[in-house]
């Protein structure tokens, strides 16, 4: 009895000692529940929210801040479901391989994981890179550079040849057989070995590549890429060291095979079929859009020289799809989590994707949701997407009602992670 009362002693005065930030919301965006409230009152202490209350709330104690956002919208830190956190695309891109170090990759890569932040994602997930994409992970988590949570898949998974082979298009001696530890697999062994040495190497999760892409030089955008024997020995192995499978397709029986295979979220999905959505529906695999991916590959291939030739047919084919395709599986009942494929486009312009979720029918307040409680979902982490207490400080503020005008989504005021206010 002494005991507890003393830590009842103890609790109560680093509660009055500690400083509590009051966070005054003109509007703030219940998750959960799908509701605009007004008028309220978010209480942090250190890295955690410790209440969410009706009616502006006046601090007790000196020590404390308040921050006034009366005149904004305040909503859960936004996730993006794939995101490229070691580079940009340019015309450039495809000679790196052969100049830049590790080192070059990860320091360019502060300033991506900077305006991501700022722009309001205080969690992504990173679907592929050198391996850098953890490191700068581990280098955010420790505090030495600032960036948003990331849930590292390091390198991709890919066949011989396939979308994700690293040396696509090179000449034949410097090629190689790069294998599983480079992620490139052929057969089920393989692919338990490639699980493995990601899991060694540190990564959150596993992206394969099911199908072609745009992006390799190599023909096919489309084509299946893995049997569904070897989806099936990446999804089993992936799921005895706890870690999900994310599944690059465009499309159809590759798509077809990566959810047979068991894998939970389907990005891009641009050729899927009805009967695919079905299948999605029935596996409850989710669909990461990346429509601003689309929209932009468009772009750039009318830019003469932006890609290499291989290249342009394939972005022209596949990017102007995107979001009828979603549009089509979101009708359907197909669950949508949201993700863009920053980094094909420029780090910190994710926030644009929700223009076009609603452009193609999606209700603005189902956009925000799938940016946060639904993501949070698919990341199994019950501590962000929704304001509540106990759950971590991950605050974010838009100018305006996204509700009425999803566009104020790219004019993020005020961001904190954490507990830590990085914008304001
Ligand atoms: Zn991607």
């Amino acid at each position: 009895m002494k005991y507890v009362l003393l830590t009842l002693i103890t609790c109560l005065t680093s509660l009055l000692l500690a400083q509590n930030t009051y966070i005054h919301c003109g509007k703030l965006i219940d998750t959960k529940n799908g509701k605009l409230l007004t008028e309220m009152t978010i209480v942090v202490l250190e890295n955690k929210i410790i209440g969410v209350e009706k009616g502006y709330i006046t601090p007790r104690s000196d020590k404390d801040i308040t921050v006034d956002l009366k005149t904004k919208t305040v909503m859960p830190g936004l996730i993006d479901m794939h995101v490229h956190v070691e580079g940009e695309f340019n015309p450039k891109s495809y000679t790196e391989p052969f100049k830049l170090n590790d080192a070059d990759k990860a320091l360019r890569s502060v300033n991506f994981v900077k305006s991501t932040l700022m722009a309001g994602f205080t969690t992504v997930r990173d679907l592929g890179g050198t391996g850098v994409n953890t490191a700068v992970r581990n280098a955010i988590n420790k505090g030495t550079t600032v960036g948003p949570r990331i849930y590292s898949a390091g390198k991709s998974i890919a066949t011989t040849g396939g979308h994700a082979d690293p040396t696509n298009g090179w000449k034949k001696d410097l090629m190689g057989d790069p294998g599983p530890k480079e992620g490139v697999v052929n057969g089920a062994d393989e692919c338990r070995k490639a699980v493995r040495q990601r899991y060694k190497n540190g990564v959150d999760c596993i992206k394969i590549t099911a199908t072609g892409g745009v992006l390799s030089v190599a023909k096919s955008s489309s084509n299946p890429q893995f049997t569904i024997e070897e989806i099936k020995a990446i999804c089993s192995t992936a799921k005895d060291y706890g870690m999900h499978v994310a599944a690059h397709a465009h499309g159809d029986e590759g798509m077809k095979r990566a959810i047979l295979g068991g894998v939970k979220t389907i990005e891009h999905g641009t050729m899927m079929s009805e009967a695919t959505m079905e299948l999605m529906i029935k596996h409850n695999v989710y669909l990461v859009p990346t429509i601003t991916a689309g929209k932009e590959v468009t772009e750039k291939a009318k830019v003469k020289g932006f890609y290499p030739e291989i290249v342009v047919p394939k972005a022209l084919e596949v990017g102007p799809k995107i979001q009828g395709t979603f549009a089509k599986a979101y009708k359907k009942g197909v669950k949508i989590a949201f993700g863009t494929d920053a980094g094909v486009f420029k780090h910190g312009e994710n926030g644009k994707e929700f223009g076009y979720m609603v452009e193609a029918g999606m209700p603005a307040m189902e956009a925000i949701q799938a940016a946060t409680v639904t993501n949070a979902l698919v990341l199994e982490n019950d501590e962000i997407g929704v304001i509540e207490v106990g759950k971590l400080a991950d605050i974010i503020a838009v100018d305006g009602n996204p509700i009425k005008d999803i566009e104020v989504m790219t004019k993020v005021v005020f961001v904190m992670k954490d507990g830590k206010i990085y914008k304001q």
